[in-house]
C-alpha cells in the first residue's frame, strides 16, 4: 500500500448542484492522504487520519505538491498535433487549408506511428489520463494509435473517422468499407485494457445518410462501444447542414434519426445550439465536449454554458487539438473561465467547477463514472502529481494563497506542463517529470 502525502482536491459531487462557493462543492485535503493498493482508492482524507490507521503504508512524501484526479480530454484529434498554432482561420477554410492535408499524410503509416507516439507523450505530460480521440480516416493509422495507446497505459477511446463527402477525396471511404473496417478495429481494440472503441462520424457535414446508417448499425451492433462526433460548431457549417439534409428541422435532428444521440455520445463544440437541441441533448443524456481555446481560435463563438448547465447537460471539457491552443486541460479550464467573463449570458466559473468539467464530467461524458474522476473509495487510482518549479510565479502564488480554493484558481490560471511531476493511471506510472 502507498500513502501520497500532498494537498488533494476532488470534486465527487457536482458543485454546479450547489451555490457559487458553498464549502460542499469542493473537497480538499491541505495535509491529505491517497491511500492506494493495487491500483484502487483506498482511502482519500487527512494524512494523519489516514496514516493512523494505516501504519503498514509507506508514505509517498509529495508535501508542497498538489494532487488531483487525473484530467479528461473529451475531444481531441490525434493527427492534428504538428498543425497546432494556426491563425486567422474558421472551421471550414481551416479544414481545407491546415488539418486535412495534414491528416492525409496519415496514410504513410511511418508517419502515422510517429505522430501517435508524440500526441500520447504529450497527453501524458500535461496531466491527462484519459482521453476522448479522434484517430485518422485510415485503419492502419487508427490501428496504429490503438496499438501505442495500449502501451502508454493511458485509458483513450478512439475510432476510425469517417466521412464519404466534402472533404479531400483521399480522405473518403465507402458506407461498406467504414463498416468492414470499424467492426475489425472494434473486435481487436475495444474493451482491451484499458482501451475503448468509439465510433466516429466527423461530423454530419462530411456523412452521407448510408454512412450515418452505418454508424447506427456499429452502435447497434456493438451494445458498450461510444460514438464521438462534432456538432453546431460554426454558423457557416450548420447552414450548410440545413441545405445537405433539408428534412432535418436542426443539426441535432440529423443524428438523431440514426439514434447517435445518446448517453453513450459525445458531442464537441454545440456552440451554435437552439434552445431545443439543448433540451433533448439533456433528455438523451449526450454529454457535450466543450473546447473554448479552438471555439476562440477558429471564431466559432461563445459556448451557451449556462443553458447548458441549466438544462442539465454534462459538459467536460476538451482541447479539440489542433483547432485548440494545446494539451493543457489545465490551460483550457482557465480559457473557458475567460470566456464565460465575456458571454452575453455567463455561467460564473471557479475553480471547483473548472476541476470538476476536468475530471468528473469527463468521466461522465465517457460513461467511466464509476470507474475515475474523483477519489472515492473503489474508483481506479488515476492522479497527476502537480509541483509548481521553485522560484515560479505558480508557487509564490500557491505558497500565499488564503486558503485552498484560492490555490487550486491559481493552478488553474498558471500551471503548465512544467508543473506536471508525475502521472499515473490505476497507479502505474504513465509519465514522470525526467524520467
Ligand atoms: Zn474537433
Amino acid at each position: 500500500m502507498e500513502l501520497f502525502r500532498a494537498a488533494v482536491f476532488h470534486t465527487p459531487d457536482n458543485p454546479f448542484h450547489f451555490p457559487l462557493g458553498d464549502r460542499r462543492e469542493l473537497i480538499c485535503h491541505e495535509d491529505g492522504g491517497l491511500l492506494v493498493r493495487n491500483g484502487r482508492v483506498v482511502a482519500c482524507g487527512s494524512y494523519a487520519d489516514i496514516r493512523d490507521a494505516n501504519p503498514g503504508a509507506a508514505t509517498v512524501d509529495w508535501r508542497g505538491g498538489i494532487l488531483l484526479p487525473g484530467l479528461i480530454d473529451a475531444h481531441v484529434h490525434f493527427p492534428q498535433v504538428r498543425v497546432i498554432g494556426a491563425m486567422g482561420r474558421t472551421l471550414l477554410d481551416w479544414l481545407d487549408a491546415v488539418a486535412l492535408p495534414e491528416e492525409s499524410r496519415m496514410a504513410d503509416v511511418a508517419y502515422a506511428e510517429d505522430t501517435a507516439r508524440f500526441f500520447l507523450h504529450a497527453l501524458a505530460s500535461h496531466g491527462t489520463t484519459t482521453a476522448l480521440v479522434f484517430g485518422a480516416h485510415f485503419a492502419g493509422a487508427t490501428a496504429l494509435l490503438l496499438e501505442a495507446a495500449a502501451r502508454s497505459g493511458l485509458r483513450i477511446a478512439s475510432g476510425l473517422v469517417l466521412s464519404d463527402r466534402q472533404l479531400r477525396p483521399d480522405l473518403h471511404t465507402t458506407p461498406e468499407r467504414a463498416y468492414r473496417e470499424s467492426t475489425e478495429l472494434i473486435d481487436r481494440y475495444h474493451k482491451r485494457g484499458r482501451l475503448l472503441y468509439a465510433v466516429t462520424p466527423r461530423f454530419a457535414y462530411s456523412a452521407t445518410e448510408s454512412m450515418l446508417e452505418v454508424c447506427q448499425q456499429l452502435m447497434t451492433e456493438h451494445s458498450d462501444v461510444r460514438l464521438q462526433t462534432h456538432i453546431n460548431e460554426n454558423a457557416t457549417e450548420v447552414a450548410a447542414l440545413a441545405r445537405l439534409f433539408p428534412w432535418a428541422a436542426d443539426y441535432l435532428a440529423i443524428y438523431e434519426r440514426y439514434q447517435l444521440s445518446g448517453n453513450r455520445s459525445v458531442m464537441a463544440h454545440n456552440v451554435h445550439a437552439t434552445p431545443s437541441e439543448i433540451d433533448r441533448l439533456a433528455a438523451a443524456g449526450t454529454a457535450v465536449a466543450h473546447c473554448p481555446g479552438s471555439n476562440a481560435a477558429l471564431g466559432s463563438g461563445n459556448f451557451p454554458l449556462r443553458r447548458h448547465v441549466h438544462a442539465g447537460v454534462t459538459c467536460a471539457l476538451g482541447t479539440d487539438v489542433g483547432g485548440g491552443v494545446g494539451f493543457g486541460i489545465l490551460k483550457e479550464g482557465l480559457q473557458a473561465y475567460l470566456m464565460q467573463r465575456l458571454a452575453p449570458d455567463p455561467q460564473t466559473l471557479n475553480a471547483a467547477r473548472l476541476l470538476y468539467m476536468a475530471t468528473r464530467a469527463g468521466a461522465k461524458a465517457l460513461g467511466l463514472e464509476a470507474e475515475i474522476g474523483d477519489f472515492k473509495p473503489g474508483k481506479a487510482a488515476d492522479f497527476v502529481y502537480l509541483r509548481p518549479p521553485e522560484g515560479s510565479v505558480l508557487d509564490a502564488v500557491v505558497r500565499h494563497a488564503p486558503d485552498p480554493a484560492q490555490a487550486l484558481a491559481a493552478v488553474f490560471m498558471l500551471a503548465g506542463p512544467e508543473s506536471v511531476r508525475e502521472v499515473r493511471v490505476e497507479g502505474d506510472i504513465v509519465f514522470a517529470a525526467g524520467a
